[in-house]
């Protein structure tokens, strides 16, 4: 079966070891978020391509869910030295991966170029592409102004009311080479259990993802980032307020409708299951919490016998 999977950062990350280990490299294709991207230190930094390339090259830190395993943050306490900012916290190994990337982009590579070199050096066989190599940036509304995601999630930990989510240079973003016939051609897609609103959406939000997904012939499956009335860990919770979804399974599938065929929920959640085949999406209870690597492969070949 070949497999497109779309993915944020922390959560997506296990799923994707796990679909790693069901699928032959030669057929996954990760399509990542860029919306989160963003400039540190004259730095292009892409989180959740680095995190989904560290995942899959079996070097990403575990514990934090970010960065990379091992790491040391010298270059950091240099930069404190010289009272630059501090709050998003780039590891000394980690910032060779942007170091490079900022130079092929200078050197007028495209992001998915660059990406796929990165995955490649680091030995993951999986294709990862960006959704989309145009500049395409989450902002969020607060009482005090815009942020950008990154100052959102990292700086002010997510502790400000969201009034508003807008993916700026949507309009005119298109979908990365390879984007389109990856969803077009997949047997199966799998949403990961990541944030519907500032991981997932920015990828919808790219025009010609959503016609992609509504007209290919593959059954798209999503893992349910919430469970019961809460997201399992991050603020997709107040996000999907802000946006007027109510928390809860049923706001995913609404995110996420019509062109969502199945929704792997908790069995807590399967109570659900009658609402959510009005939106037109299939119920399937599963362990959907991934709390070992033994439970990433299970929940991954459970997105993939829900597809058959
Ligand atoms: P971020 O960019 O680091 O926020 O990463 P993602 O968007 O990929 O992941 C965050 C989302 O994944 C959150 O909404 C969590 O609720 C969800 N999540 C994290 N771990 C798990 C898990 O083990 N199972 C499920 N079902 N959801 C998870």
């Amino acid at each position: 079966v070949r497999v497109t999977a779309i993915a944020g950062g922390t959560g997506a990350a296990k799923l994707l070891r796990g679909l790693a280990a069901c699928v032959a490299p030669g057929d996954l294709t990760v399509v990542g978020n860029t919306g989160d991207d963003a400039e540190i230190w004259g730095l292009h930094v892409s989180p959740d391509l680095d995190t989904a390339v560290y995942a899959l090259a079996g070097r990403l830190d575990a514990r934090r869910g970010w960065g990379l395993r091992d790491e040391t943050f010298r270059c950091l306490d240099g930069m404190a030295e010289y009272g630059a900012e501090t709050w998003f916290n780039l590891g000394d190994r980690d910032l060779a991966t942007h170091v490079f990337r900022t130079a092929a982009l200078r050197a007028g590579q495209p992001l998915s170029t660059v990406t796929q070199v990165i995955a490649r050096r680091l030995g993951v066989e999986a294709r990862v592409l960006p959704m989309s190599d145009d500049r395409l940036r989450t902002r969020l509304r607060t009482p005090d102004g815009w942020l950008d995601f990154q100052e959102y999630f990292v700086r002010d930990k997510t502790q400000v009311h969201v009034l508003e989510v807008w993916y700026d240079g949507a309009g005119v973003a298109r979908p990365a080479p390879g984007v389109v016939e990856a969803i077009a051609d997949a047997d199966v897609v799998a949403v990961c259990p990541s944030n519907p609103v500032t991981s997932v959406g920015p990828v919808l939000a790219v025009p010609g993802i959503v016609d992609a997904l509504t007209a290919g012939r593959a059954r798209v499956v999503a893992v349910s980032p919430i469970v019961g009335e809460a997201a399992v860990s991050g603020p997709a919770g107040e996000l999907m307020r802000s946006r007027g979804l109510p928390v809860s399974p049923l706001g995913v599938a609404r995110a996420y409708a019509p062109w969502l065929d199945v929704l792997l929920v908790d069995a807590g959640d399967h109570g659900l299951a009658r609402e959510l085949a009005r939106l037109g999406v299939t119920a399937v209870p599963a362990d959907i919490l991934m709390t070992d690597r033994e439970r990433e492969v299970a929940l991954a070949r459970r997105v993939l016998e829900a597809a058959a």
